[in-house]
């Protein structure tokens, strides 16, 4: 079974409301998924996290061309091979995306060519089912004090739909950070809280809301400093007790690896639609566990992605591991994001806050023909 054609899509879709974090505002969606499809008609889809106009780029003009009549299901060798096609210039970054999306495209072509679940092919499912943490309480354009009740609020919704766990935004500013981390808590005393900064503190604003967060038990403290400064976080660490987690903007097990030997990060965060696909995720993930570190992986984007991850942790087992397990938690973003709600006719099922791990065969989601035309802006064909 060998490749025939290599499509891609970018998708595309306007927010009725922006929202921001630390860093800036969204008032696009964006996207680019990949179709891989073999000479006997069985086709995979996979996405990219990153720009999507810039990654199809890379897909159309250099991968795309490059693996046609390759073995289909040999999903490492194809790696391999990319990598080696690229080495002096794709060691990371958009042509890393764009590898992630092809590799993701693979593991649902095999899946669907040997009729089992990408969990399946992963080594099988430790669960069935994969507690989700809510991603939301973005900024919107309010004075703060609205800013406050409005977030207050919406993680009150998150916690009354049965999510155990929820993440909010910090990086704002650290006093309007302090005071949402400890409203929240007051308002969701039994739910597990988790902060991120998407590395908008210095080391000291670090310091000051890091000590809040372990104040008010928050589970983790995300990007709390720019992934550049990695000896930074060792010093962070020292005055921490809350755990450090990191890894969205890392790729390949070569980037993790540095990660790891800093010994300063206790979470690892790999992005299956950047990192170098499930492939790659997978090698991460044993050499954390040869580190005694765990892995939850990125999500940000549409269902492919979202099932990738599912598969993930449905094969996760928790480092080091004991009869009364501590929970994985999936992140599950909540913010607006059409080309992840209405464009799949199969999705990923979550349900008061648990995610249903897909048995059908491939990843388990389908997106609908005609939703695809609708946010498609532009697409692209390499074929034998
Ligand atoms: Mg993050």
């Amino acid at each position: 079974m060998k490749i025939e054609c290599v499509k891609t899509h970018h998708l595309r879709c306007n927010l009725d409301e922006p929202f921001g974090f630390s860093q800036w505002f969204y008032n696009q969606r964006n996207v680019l998924v990949i179709e891989v499809i073999t000479d006997e008609g069985v086709s995979g889809w996979g996405e990219c996290y990153g720009p999507a106009d810039v990654i199809q780029g890379a897909v159309e003009k250099f991968y795309g061309p490059r693996i046609l009549g390759k073995p289909a299901l040999s999903t490492d060798a194809i790696w391999h091979f990319m990598w080696r096609a690229s080495l002096d210039f794709a060691r990371s970054g958009v042509m890393m995306a764009a590898m992630s999306g092809i590799d993701m495209a693979l593991w649902d072509l095999k899946g669907k060519a040997l009729g089992l679940s990408v969990s399946e092919l992963m080594g099988g499912r430790n669960r069935d089912f994969v507690p989700c943490y809510a991603t939301g309480m973005y900024y919107t354009d309010l004075p703060e004090d609205k800013l406050l009740t409005s977030l207050v609020d919406e993680g009150a919704g998150y916690a009354n739909e049965g999510f155990q766990a929820m993440k909010i935004k910090v990086g704002k500013n650290p006093e309007f950070d302090i005071k949402f981390a400890k409203a929240l808590r007051e308002a969701c005393p039994n739910t597990q809280l988790m902060a991120d900064s998407n590395h908008g503190f210095d080391l000291p604003e670090a310091i000051r809301v890091g000590r809040v967060l372990e104040a008010l038990d928050y589970l983790w403290f995300e990007e709390p400093l720019a992934p550049d400064h990695l000896h930074l976080f060792d010093k962070l660490q020292q005055k921490l007790d809350i755990p450090l987690a990191t890894g969205e903007c890392f790729q390949t097990r070569f980037q993790f690896n540095s990660l790891i030997q800093s010994n300063s990060v206790h979470l690892l965060q790999p992005d299956l639609a950047y990192c170098g696909g499930p492939s790659e995720a997978l090698k991460i993930r044993a050499m954390a566990s040869a580190n005694g570190i765990n892995v939850i992986p990125h999500v940000w984007g549409t269902q492919l992605n979202l099932a990738a991850a599912t598969h993930f942790l449905a094969t996760a087992y928790h480092e080091p591991g004991r009869a009364e397990e501590k929970t994985l938690f999936m992140e599950y973003d909540r913010t607006e994001n059409p080309l992840r709600d209405e464009m799949y006719q199969t999705e990923i099922k979550v349900t008061a806050g648990i995610a249903e791990v897909p048995t059908a065969p491939g990843l388990g989601v389908q997106i609908c023909p005609n939703a695809l035309k609708k946010f498609d802006i532009n697409s692209t064909e390499t074929k034998l």
